[in-house]
């Protein structure tokens, strides 16, 4: 049987932890990444990105979803091997929804199918349901589902929903009027004859309280007091990915920060670039800290630490992205094949040649050549997208929380 392959960038993007998906044969929720397989030698890499740790450490700390203190890395999902010899590692993944429908004979109407849990089929592949007259029906997981804005996550109490607190051990069937996949054309009717349209589904507080189940961990968290609310599997307010992305500054850019964090507390009377030059001539250890560093880079560079922005970056690293970009240095990073980053400010005459009063409130022209950008997935929403992590460095305030994608690692 062929494995389901999926690109990285999917699985940062579309299909992470938490998020649900119908494969070939079956459809499942993607597990925590405490399931992940990510033995053997070359499974994984670890991305070394400061700046993107830093921020989503502190973030993420600040939500209550990171332990104060405990390192975060980064990773990049399980990579594939090409050696068939070698196990491939793998994302694991949890049959999700356990309600399924299947053809029934015995009703008249085809578009009458009988609701079957998932242990109700035959217990060696799950795959099928014998009917009552004794022929194997393929089961197909039902399309609507139930969770909170917390991210929690549940199958729908049918027999509950219908019944209230009565108790009732009738078969159940969903009824599909209509063409459309419309929730007023789709009932479900219990063999008591008592039924719900889905429609009905969607008034508040139908579907009942939250009891914080999180099937992608296979636990459920307590304390949560949202109500359930209907979700159709397929919809695409089922699963939005928080993911924070930086682009990757050379080598050097932290280098600076690091060199200059270290003489820092001589550097008390530097109150413009000049000073510095001073400084260097009169301390030896800044002279060698500062080797290589423009007086006007090492003021900038203090100048941010002394803002309170350890790791200017940690605070906002794309505001580190566009001044280095913005530096005006003629070459920015550099020209190699292991570079992270390469771009040329372009000199004015290239670009602007006649000073054209248009391009006036253009200060300069950058050209990218090459750049790496690191996206890390750490957590998810449902029914509505989540603020991203550099909108909630600026306070916009949480309007959706986001859910984890695991408990127990080192990386988010
Ligand atoms: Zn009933
Ligand atoms: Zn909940």
């Amino acid at each position: 049987m062929a494995k389901d392959v999926l690109r990285q960038s999917q699985i940062v993007g579309l299909f992470g932890p938490g998020a649900m998906l119908d494969l070939p044969e079956r459809s499942v929720i993607v597990s925590s990444v405490d399931d992940w397989n990510m033995r053997g030698p070359n499974a994984f890499r670890t991305i070394d990105e400061p700046r993107l740790s830093d921020m989503l450490r502190e973030r993420l700390t600040a939500d209550g979803r990171w332990i104060e203190g405990r390192p975060l890395n980064l990773r990049t999902p399980p990579i594939g091997n090409t050696d068939p010899r070698q196990p491939s590692p793998q994302i694991q993944v949890r049959a999700f929804p356990a309600w399924l429908t299947c053809d029934d004979p015995t009703a008249q109407d085809a578009r009458r199918r009988r609701m079957v849990r998932w242990t109700e089929l035959d217990p060696q592949r799950r795959m099928y349901w014998v009917d009552d007259a004794g022929k194997r029906q393929q089961a197909t997981p039902i399309r609507f589902v139930c969770g909170c804005k917390k991210g929690h996550l549940q199958d729908i109490e049918w027999k509950q929903v219908i019944h209230g607190a009565i108790a009732c051990a009738e078969p159940m069937w969903l009824e599909e009027s209509g063409t459309s996949a419309e929730a007023r054309d789709a009932r479900i009717r219990c063999g008591c004859n008592k039924s719900i349209t889905l429609d009905e589904l969607f008034i508040k507080g139908r579907l009942g309280k939250c009891y914080g189940f999180r099937p992608w961990i296979g636990d459920r968290e307590d304390g949560c007091t949202e109500l359930l609310r209907l979700l159709t599997r397929s919809a695409t307010n089922t699963y939005f990915p928080q993911v924070a992305t930086v682009i990757s500054l050379p080598v050097a850019e932290d280098e600076l920060t690091r060199r200059v964090a270290e003489v820092m507390g001589y550097m008390t009377a530097a109150t413009n670039p000049a000073i510095i030059a001073i400084l260097r001539t009169a301390n030896p250890q800044i002279s060698e800290n500062l080797k290589g560093y423009s007086d006007e880079e090492a003021f900038a560079r203090l100048q941010q630490l002394r803002d309170g922005a350890t790791a200017a970056a940690s605070k906002d690293p794309h505001v580190a992205e566009f001044e280095l970009l913005a530096s005006g240095r003629q070459v920015i990073g550099e020209n190699s094949s292991g570079a992270r980053l390469h771009a040329e400010t372009l000199n004015r005459d290239v670009w602007d040649p006649d000073r054209d009063p248009l391009c006036a409130g253009i200060a300069s022209l950058v050209a990218v050549h090459r750049l790496r950008e690191v996206s890390c997935l750490y957590g998810f929403t449902r029914f509505e997208p989540a603020p991203l992590v550099e909108d909630e460095l600026e306070d916009v305030g949480l309007a959706v929380e986001g859910a984890p994608l695991g408990i127990n690692n080192d990386w988010p």
